[in-house]
């Protein structure tokens, strides 16, 4: 371990700003918190929320996606009141409680407190998620080449994370009740915050993520001071968006335009809507340089959209399947949502070392062949889990191996995307609205809840038989998954078969 001390420099710890291991830590309890209780969501509205319903599968879709689409579309909020308001330690401290809250608001067995509870953690990662990323920038000079490397580590951070807790917070809603696993998924956003406020008191950050003046806490709108008026504001905002989200319910008859749809389904409509037009305008305004790169933006992250929109897929439909048609072994169904991670984990630093191994031979594929292999990868994977119907035994079930290989190949799909991909809408979009297409990145994972829930509604089961399975189930899910494998791998396909005129597109840009 190496230290250094420079007079304005915080000190460095692996080279890396000390910083970066308070918001490494910070972030690890956080994705915890995320994703232990995302690894009992489904199976918990299934099996008790909704347990009394015939369309309960149909019915956790819904919530499932409005939650997802509204706890990605919350970041562009908090991202902007950080930016202009809060700074990024007020944001990360008020995202962390209102989530820790939130969680612990869940282990309440009541309908209401339910969606309560979930509203809460949309609006704490609104203000949590994507100030923590941006701080982690903070830390390096502008161009400075270490920070890739502190993003990987970051990332690790996240799926260390994602890859321990469903396999505790499963393990004890499994064994001691549902409440136990929500709990301790509120303690890891507790020990998350216990983190940063230990790294804040040994000044670890320097002058780093305050808010953008002195003054701007202390200004009053409207009588109130803004400092007080966003927390006031975002605890109001949590009865309303819990509201939506217990609206779930289709607005029209099958016949009309509204179809299966719900409010929060004709919001992310709108809000797609409003940001093509917006796009539209601004690509009108650029120049031809500018429009062309934009143009590839918005292409990679619509083919992020779709990815993800399969990828999503894991807590929800994919987690029902393994409950109801895998032979699991060594770990339940919540269990299985470690499985992502713990491939992220292995396969990160292999697959970078791949792109430099390329680079230095100068075979390094550009980024929308990356794309176009990562839909690939997401199309196989699926059609391994098609496949594994022939397999299954006399009850319907398939052996775990073919959930595994699934696994691991749409977390290699997600490395040729997922960190390719933000790296290259920084340098893609005009420095006027970086900031703006960051939120349109997030706002990917948003869309693809919409998917996601579009897909899970389709292979809803109509049962209250909580032993629901067997081959009535397992056609459902096998048909669906091979609708799926051929959708991502055209995807893939017209992508790899566009990319040579999109590389024309990006210019000098990798
Ligand atoms: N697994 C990553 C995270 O939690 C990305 C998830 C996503 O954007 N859909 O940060």
């Amino acid at each position: 371990m190496t230290e250094r001390t420079t007079p304005n420099q915080p000190k460095e710890i692996f080279g890396h700003p000390q910083g970066l291991f308070y918001l490494f830590f910070a972030e690890l309890w956080e994705r915890f918190s995320f994703y232990g209780m995302r690894a009992l969501l489904t199976l918990y509205m299934v099996n008790v929320i909704f347990e009394a319903l015939v369309e309960r599968d149909f019915a956790t879709a819904a919530v499932y996606a409005s939650y997802g689409s509204l706890v990605y579309a919350s970041t562009v909020i908090g991202g902007k009141i950080s930016d202009q308001i809060l700074g990024m330690r007020n944001s990360i401290f008020l995202g962390g409680i209102l989530m820790a809250i939130g969680h612990f608001v869940l282990a309440i067995e009541n309908n209401v407190a339910f969606f309560l509870a979930l509203s809460l953690i949309i609006v704490g990662n609104g203000f949590f998620k994507p100030n923590i990323s941006t701080f982690v920038g903070t830390l390096y000079a502008p161009g400075d080449p270490k920070k890739d490397s502190g993003f990987t580590i970051f990332y690790m951070g996240i799926n260390i994370g994602g890859w321990v807790a469903p396999l505790l917070c499963g393990w004890l809603a499994y064994k001691y009740g549902w409440h136990y696993g929500f709990g301790l998924a509120g303690i890891g956003m507790l020990t998350g915050l216990l983190f940063f406020w230990s790294g804040i008191r040994k000044n670890v950050f320097g002058d780093k993520g305050l808010p953008p003046n002195d003054l701007v806490l202390s200004k009053k709108v409207m009588g109130v001071k803004q400092g007080l008026m966003v927390p006031v504001l975002a605890v109001l905002s949590v009865p309303i968006i819990a509201y939506l989200l217990s609206s779930y319910k289709a607005l029209g008859a099958e016949d009309t335009f509204l179809g299966d749809q719900n409010i929060v389904n004709i919001i992310f409509k709108l809000i797609g809507i409003a940001i093509l037009l917006y796009l539209s305008y601004i690509m009108y305004q650029a120049t031809l340089d500018e429009r062309k790169k934009l143009f590839v933006a918005v292409l990679i992250t619509f083919f992020m959209t779709i990815f993800w929109g399969f990828h999503e897929l894991s807590g929800s439909v994919i987690t029902l399947f393994a409950e109801r048609n895998v032979n699991l072994t060594f770990m339940s169904a919540a269990q299985t949502n470690s499985l992502n991670s713990m491939f992220i984990i292995i396969l990160a630093i292999p697959i970078s070392m791949l792109w430099t191994y390329l680079s230095k031979n100068k075979m390094n594929p550009r980024t929308p062949y990356k794309f176009g292999f990562g839909l690939v990868f997401a199309g196989i994977s699926f059609y391994i889990l098609a496949l594994s119907g022939a397999s299954a035994d006399d009850n319907g079930m398939v052996p775990f191996a073919y959930l595994l290989l699934m696994y691991f190949l749409i977390s290699v799909g997600e490395l040729f995307m997922s960190p390719v991909g933000l790296s290259k809408i920084t340098d893609l979009s005009p420095k006027r609205i970086v900031a703006f297409m960051m939120g349109v990145w997030f706002l990917s994972s948003a869309f693809a809840f919409q998917v996601v829930g579009f897909i899970g509604e389709q292979l809803a089961i109509e049962s209250t038989d909580k032993n629901v399975g067997g081959f009535d189930t397992l056609t459902v899910y096998t048909d669906g998954f091979d609708l799926i494998a051929k959708y991502a791998l055209a995807a893939g396909i017209l992508v790899l078969i566009a990319a040579p005129f999109i590389k024309k597109l990006m210019g000098k840009i990798h």
